[in-house]
């Protein structure tokens, strides 16, 4: 295949350093901006008040080293780069952002928050740490209040009015958002995947900083049509019996060089992702039906959101099961990133379901945003990828007979 990106994949490179300017214009408009951090906040309610919704999770290295001047050092780099951003100022997403949200999701993020919100406008949402919540559970009513009581937040900080009409447009919205990227990353469960891991990567984490909503699903749609076009001309950047592998565990962003490019540099194929760009954040959609209550469909849908900062986390494990079969995975790698103590506890559980329940090689990958580990990173993954091509030629072969 030619490997020089089409432009429609372009439009992903470096997306988020692209949306610097998009979020000036945005706000010399006049529109008002809320920053995030996770997939538990509801991206419905600043979108249903005409907010544009920006994620805050810091990437870079750079702001570690000031964000160690107040917080311990042995902290989730995601947490401290965020923080470290904020403090000096290098993240204009924080700068131009009217309001932050956080939600009591780990132990460190919680506690960044109480710092973060002494110098940046902060609301921090009560999260329960329990999901199995019917209506009428304490937890499930927690939760649901705590949505209501965000609408209003986001009024008092925005200076505006939210309807249910608003809400339910804002919903519509989302869910289209949801079917149109699911129907993107779905397509590379053809064998074989007709993207590189950065561009599954790329159009995944970089759409977020399109701002102008109808923008940036047009622009996952063409890359769609692109993906569409290559199967049918049978290009493809691997081949089928490429190993095809499912990244797991913490965001990536901050790690995107590591472990996307790495894998594509050392001959595998990363061809589905249960993270909260993805699988995490895609799979379940809020029930439009506008004869139920709105909060509670809200509530609903994300308490279904799989992660392991939930005690019995069973909907990561549901969703990892049908991404495993649907997406033909030979191995599966589960990113930590060093001092995540949810995520490298919930590993243990994670190598146990895929080695033990479905038969798949695991490797678990703990890493920061250093540098320091690339070399060492590499040669684990061309031990892997070099490991599973017997099997990943049996299954290739099997499925042509
Ligand atoms: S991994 Fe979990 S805690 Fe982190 S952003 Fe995603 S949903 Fe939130
Ligand atoms: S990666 Fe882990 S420690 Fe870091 S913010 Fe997410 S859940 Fe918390």
């Amino acid at each position: 295949m030619n490997n020089s990106l089409p432009e429609n994949f372009d439009t992903f490179v470096d997306g988020r350093k692209q949306g610097f300017i998009r979020a000036k214009e945005l706000k010399d408009s006049g529109q008002k901006m809320v920053g995030m951090f996770c997939g538990f906040t509801p991206f419905e309610i600043p979108m249903a008040a005409k907010a544009a919704t920006v994620m805050v999770c810091g990437v870079d290295e750079e702001p570690i080293q000031d964000a160690e001047r107040i917080l311990p050092r042995n902290l989730c780099p995601l947490i401290k780069s965020s923080f470290g951003g904020a403090l000096n100022d290098t993240c204009p997403y924080f700068y131009f952002s009217d309001m932050i949200i956080g939600e009591t999701t780990c132990d460190g993020k919680k506690k960044m928050y109480e710092i973060l919100g002494k110098f940046k406008n902060m609301y921090v949402m009560h999260l329960p740490n329990w999901p199995q919540l019917g209506k009428g559970e304490p937890g499930y009513e927690l939760w649901r209040d705590e949505i209501i009581k965000y609408k209003e937040a986001v009024e008092s900080n925005l200076e505006t009015t939210i309807t249910e009409d608003d809400i339910w447009e804002a919903i519509r919205d989302k869910n289209d958002e949801r079917r149109i990227t699911k129907e993107f990353y779905s397509l590379a469960k053809h064998v074989p995947s007709p993207f590189t891991a950065m561009e599954l990567n790329n159009v995944l984490t970089q759409a977020l900083f399109i701002f102008d909503r109808e923008e940036m699903k047009e622009s996952i749609r063409k890359v769609t049509a692109e993906g569409r076009e290559r199967i049918k001309r049978g290009e493809f950047p691997a081949k089928a019996e490429t190993p095809r592998i499912l990244i797991t565990g913490c965001p990536t962003s901050g790690v995107t060089d590591k472990i996307f490019k790495l894998i594509d540099e050392v001959g595998g194929s990363v061809v589905a992702l249960e993270l909260c760009t993805a699988g995490r954040g895609n799979e379940t959609l809020v029930d439009e039906d506008t004869s139920r209550d709105v909060y509670d469909v809200i509530a609903e849908r994300y308490l279904k959101v799989g992660c392991p900062v939930m005690m019995y986390d069973e909907q990561r494990f549901k969703v990892l099961d049908e991404m495993i079969d649907e997406y033909q995975i030979d191995g599966v790698i589960d990113v930590v990133l060093t001092a995540c103590n949810p995520f490298g506890i919930e590993s243990v559980r994670v190598k146990d379901f895929v080695t033990n329940t479905k038969h798949k090689a695991f490797m678990k990958i703990e890493t920061d945003y250093s540098k320091s580990d690339v070399e060492q990173i590499r040669t684990r993954l061309e031990a892997f990828i070099e490991m599973l091509e017997d099997k990943a030629a049996s299954r290739a072969l099997a499925t042509t007979l």
